[in-house]
């Protein structure tokens, strides 16, 4: 088993975990020795369960932060193991999972191990099979379990953000909506009632649609409603009898679920629309004072999260949360995925601010 030494700097863990492959279900040779290099630490009770690992100080502090990062990555694409690079003079580390997100996990690991002593009780938590099906996920699958270990005032999610704090996130719902017709010959289209046709004043409003951008606690939220995909129509010579079309709703954390799909059959008034997926969004929490104390001691200016990450799941519990890491976003599951070591340190630094007595 390969070892970690977590007396190394945050570049340098950063570099030797993204090393130990961990494609989502893979993810076990990284979590043996994640626990290994914990697992000795007297300060940290530590808990395995599948490769999702929680290390936890208990301190009697009056408040208790849970920060936590997946461990798993998308698969490989001829970009591992990891390069030190130089990206327009940007001293860089190179290779898959160096941005999602491996270089948050390496500085947690190191402040785990180094704070022995922190200002507030931390719950680290290490976990697996983010980027696959919600239902695989090492969190999921720990919330069923152990529900207790997610009690907290406050979440940080090391997730990309540049270094910044994203507050947050947009909610998101699918539903079809659908028209019928009646199929015929097209050469006797008269007899027949085209599905397809009927489905253009349904695009229309699409087209015409106007997202709003909504301020939720002092941060703005665009939205978006989409259609994402159109189906139909049965051969070459016959008039559909039905026309689908997948609509995609990104919302406001400030609308609940209910509000968000019923905006949606307004949109589409006079149409059989079903929804399929839902899932809430979450409010940024940067009101709760934790949050305030955190974006005050990293410096930061706080923004909105546009795409669903686990912080929704902390907020659903009750916890508010943010995404605070290294790395641009928009270079996660990007094969050329690179983080600039200066932003590893700099996260290094913040959270180290922070959770100093
Ligand atoms: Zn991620």
């Amino acid at each position: 088993m390969p070892e970690l030494d977590l007396s190394r700097s945050s570049v340098e863990l950063t570099r030797m975990i993204c090393d130990i492959p961990s494609v989502s279900g893979d993810e076990t040779t990284l979590a043996d020795a994640v626990t290994a290099a914990v697992g000795g630490l007297s300060h940290l009770d530590v808990h395995r369960n599948g490769d999702t690992i929680v290390a936890r100080t208990d301190r009697g502090r009056a408040q208790r932060v849970v920060i936590a990062g997946h461990i798993d990555t998308v698969p490989i694409n001829r970009n591992l193991p990891t390069r030190l690079v130089d990206i327009d003079g940007v001293p860089s580390l190179w290779g898959r999972g160096t941005v999602d997100m491996k270089a948050g996990v390496a500085v947690q690991l190191k402040l785990a191990a180094e704070l022995t002593d922190p200002r507030v009780d931390v719950t680290w938590m290490w976990y697996d099979h983010e980027e696959v099906a919600a239902e695989l996920n090492g969190l999921t699958r720990l919330a069923r379990a152990r529900p207790d270990l997610f009690t907290g005032d406050f979440a940080i999610l090391g997730e990309p953000s540049n270094g910044q704090v994203e507050g947050g996130c947009n909610g998101n719902l699918r539903a079809i909506v659908r028209t019928h017709g009646v199929r015929a010959h097209s050469a006797r289209a008269w007899v027949g009632e085209n599905a397809i046709h009927a489905a253009a004043p349904a695009l229309l409003r699409l087209a015409e649609y106007r997202p709003r951008t909504i301020a939720v606690e002092g941060l703005e939220y665009r939205e978006g409603l989409n259609a994402v995909r159109v189906a139909g129509g049965i051969a070459g010579n016959v008039i559909p009898d039905l026309c689908e079309i997948e609509v995609n709703y990104r919302f406001a954390p400030n609308r609940s679920l209910d509000e968000a799909e019923a905006h949606v059959r307004d949109v589409f008034a006079g149409f059989e629309v079903e929804v399929v997926d839902r899932a809430a969004g979450a409010r940024p929490g940067l009101d709760a004072p934790l949050a305030r104390e955190f974006l005050a001691a990293v410096g930061a200016e706080p923004r909105p999260k546009y795409g669903w990450t686990d912080v929704a799941r902390f907020s659903a519990l009750g916890v508010p949360a943010v995404n605070y890491g290294p790395g641009d976003p928009s270079l996660a599951h990007h094969d050329e995925e690179a983080v600039p070591l200066a932003q590893i340190e700099d996260v290094e630094r913040g959270l180290r601010a922070w959770l100093t007595r």
